[in-house]
């Protein structure tokens, strides 16, 4: 276990040196991982102090690097952070040197503060932190570098940075968040779209269905309220599409390279092959269904996610050569030992979970009519196809597949709506803005029940016997186990029973030679860095991996799976690249602190977007959600941005 010697890590002083190894805290206390890449983790320096577990690392040169660093990330736009932390750097380069002087060391104390005080973003205000913790408290090695003393000697030391913030580090794929924020405020539209299609193709997509953990990591909310990151990503992308076609960021390398094949074209396979494509490869999807999208197609219905957004988007990773192959399902129309034989060098499963986890409940396997499984009944719905429909549903679940089978069947023109969920509404696991819509909508929640039979007169639902339900003690997911109330059997008036409580995987097409494990909870066992599987030359990414899901997880996987394919067509080996093993390292420390008082002005209310009125959303399929009304929402949302930048640096 490793241990820590001196930390001043988020205010909490530790300075364990010289003590027995029994007083000494392990590393894990402060959250930080004990390895990078491989690699002991010697010191942690960055923008909540510092950290010092391996007594060879030299503290005055890990800051000379770290202050290298900051300089390679400034952005220069204010004097104290662009010249202040240049002249700190080149200070604690002549302490390295051994030719520092009393002087340097009062100067790096006064320029130090001045720089933490007066810089315009929190780059420069956090920078200054741990230079100022180790003045304080290892005053001994800087000056045992005065005079004319030996230079520092390093130790082979390997020192790795990562700017990040705390929205950014909060999204799965680290967006770099405060960048298109910073680029919408300058009114550069286009280079903000840019910057998030460094990351994905689907923009437009995210902007509109994304769960947005960023905000949940956003400093304004200790403040006032988090900005509104999902709905500025939005804003470019709609800019885009309302002003002509500039494709922002996403030009192909020239093609020709090695072939890779992606099976499933939701947004993990779409994805990955925009990021294969744009580094060059020759890359093929080929898709079950008739329609390329995955579960933004055929799961999310139209008023939350229109077609032309998704179809537009669509097109942008066509347009860098990447072949879409409609209606061929791997295990039926190809088989996965084929693929390889027809010179595909790498193969990326993205097939996601596509059939709907059953109830055990009597009846469900009947073949009743008017029972439709929740992904089988959206994937009707979105793809048009005849559904026999009934008056009154019951759909069953408390998750955002449940509120769209609900949504849709109101919208289908359904007269009652039920959502039956076992729980309390406290409990359930959909989006909060979701709840809000179906009960403005007019879904009834039939909250703390569950059922138990589903009732048929020749062959057609009549009705479905539920069970009272309370909650007992808490189960492993947290939450409170809803226990059956004995006795308590009631029955709901219904024709259509939509069970929406959770999806599997058909992974059956992998059960020949393919050499991919199979975890026993069904997904594909995957590493969870490089998403290579156990088959050489065969990686997975999205729902098939990770279980049900969202799509900015799946879009993260399939960015890591793309760098590691690279990387194995040109090596023979899976690894990522350093920036992305740091961003790992750094999401495990964690960035956003919900403790802490940001010195920001707040009371700076959060710009809404429009909505269509409750009765205008219920007459069809129309987006429910319009964005911001115009750019000057869109530019005052952005304005209350804190660029709340932050710079780690670990020492391996
Ligand atoms: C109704 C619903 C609503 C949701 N709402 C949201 C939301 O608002 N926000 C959010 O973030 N997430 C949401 N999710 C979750 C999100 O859609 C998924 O996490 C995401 O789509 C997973 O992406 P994926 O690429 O792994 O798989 P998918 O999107 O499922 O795509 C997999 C693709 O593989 C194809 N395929 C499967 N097997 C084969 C085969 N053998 N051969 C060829 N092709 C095959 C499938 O047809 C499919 O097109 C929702 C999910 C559902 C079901």
């Amino acid at each position: 276990m490793a241990k820590v010697l001196f930390s001043s890590w988020r205010g909490r002083l530790i300075d364990a040196r010289g003590k027995e190894p029994a007083e000494q805290p392990e590393l894990t206390e402060l959250n930080l991982p004990a390895e990078l890449d491989g690699a002991p983790l010697k010191a942690f320096l960055g923008w909540a102090g510092l950290v010092l577990v391996d007594p060879q690392v030299n503290i005055v040169a890990a800051l000379w690097h770290y202050f290298k660093a900051v300089q390679r990330e400034s952005c220069g736009r204010c004097v104290p952070c662009r010249i202040g932390t240049r002249v700190l750097a080149d200070r604690l380069g002549k302490l390295v040197e051994g030719k520092g002087t009393e002087h340097d060391l009062n100067l790096l104390t006064n320029l130090g503060r001045l720089v933490k005080e007066s810089s315009l973003c929190e780059l420069g205000q956090s920078a200054p932190v741990p230079l100022l913790d180790a003045l304080e408290y290892f005053r001994g090695d800087f000056e045992a570098c005065l005079g004319a003393s030996k230079p520092v000697t390093e130790n082979n030391l390997t020192y790795r940075s990562l700017l990040t913030a705390p929205c950014r580090n909060g999204c799965p794929a680290h967006i770099n968040i405060p960048h298109y924020i910073g680029m919408i405020n300058g009114g550069f539209y286009e280079e903000s779209l840019g910057i998030i299609r460094e990351k994905t193709p689907l923009a437009g997509v995210l902007g509109r269905v994304c769960v947005h953990p960023c905000e949940a990591n956003c400093r304004r909310l200790l403040l006032d309220e988090a900005l509104s990151i999902r709905v500025l990503k939005r804003f470019v992308a709609d800019f885009e599409r309302n002003n002509g076609p500039a494709r922002a960021a996403a030009a192909p390398a020239s093609p020709g390279g090695k072939k890779v094949a992606v099976i499933g074209s939701g947004p993990a396979g779409l994805t990955a092959s925009y990021q294969l494509a744009r580094k060059g490869y020759r890359v093929t999807i080929f898709e079950a269904l008739p329609v390329a999208g995955g579960m933004l197609a055929v799961g999310i219905p139209s008023y939350r996610l229109p077609w032309d957004v998704l179809n537009d988007e669509i097109e942008l990773v066509k347009s860098l050569g990447v072949e879409i192959k409609l209606n061929t399902r791997i295990g039926k129309d190809i088989t996965f030992e084929e693929l390889r034989r027809d010179g595909f060098e790498a193969i990326l499963v993205a097939t996601g979970l596509h059939d709907s986890a059953s109830m055990g409940v009597e009846g469900e396997d009947a073949g009743y009519k008017g029972f439709f499984p929740g992904v089988e009944y959206l994937r009707r719905v979105n793809l048009n196809q005849e559904i026999e429909l009934g008056r009154r549903a019951a759909v069953i679940g408390g998750g955002n597949v449940a509120m769209d089978c609900a949504r849709s069947s109101l919208r289908l023109g359904i007269e009652e709506v039920y959502l039956v969920y076992r729980r309390s509404r406290a409990e359930m696991p959909a989006n909060e803005a979701e709840i809000i819509a179906a009960e403005e909508e007019g879904v009834k929640f039939c909250l703390l029940a569950n059922p138990t039979r589903i009732l048929a007169e020749n062959g057609r639902i009549v009705g479905m016997e539920c069970i009272r339900m309370e909650l007992g003690e808490p189960d492993s997911s947290g939450r409170r186990r809803p226990v059956p109330v004995k006795g308590s059997e009631f029955i709901l008036d219904v024709d259509m029973v939509i069970p929406a409580i959770g999806q599997v995987a058909d992974l059956s097409f992998l059960s020949g030679d393919s050499g991919v494990e199979i975890t026993k909870r069904g997904a594909i066992a995957a590493d969870s860095l490089t998403m290579a599987t156990t088959a050489p030359g065969v990686f997975a990414a999205g729902d098939a991996v990770l279980g049900a899901r969202t799509v900015i997880e799946a879009v993260a996987s399939a960015n890591k799976a793309a760098e590691a394919i690279d990387h194995y067509l040109r090596t023979g080996e899976a690894a990522l690249p350093e920036h992305m093993i740091m961003e790992d390292f750094i999401e495990k420390t964690g960035v956003y602190d919900p403790e802490e008082k940001p010195p920001l002005i707040g009371n700076l209310p959060r710009e809404e977007e429009s909505c269509l009125p409750v009765s205008d959303r219920l007459k069809g399929f129309a987006e429910a959600e319009l964005g911001f009304d115009g750019p000057p929402v869109a530019l005052r949302e952005a304005g209350r941005c804190a660029a709340c930048l932050r710079l780690g640096m670990a020492v391996i």
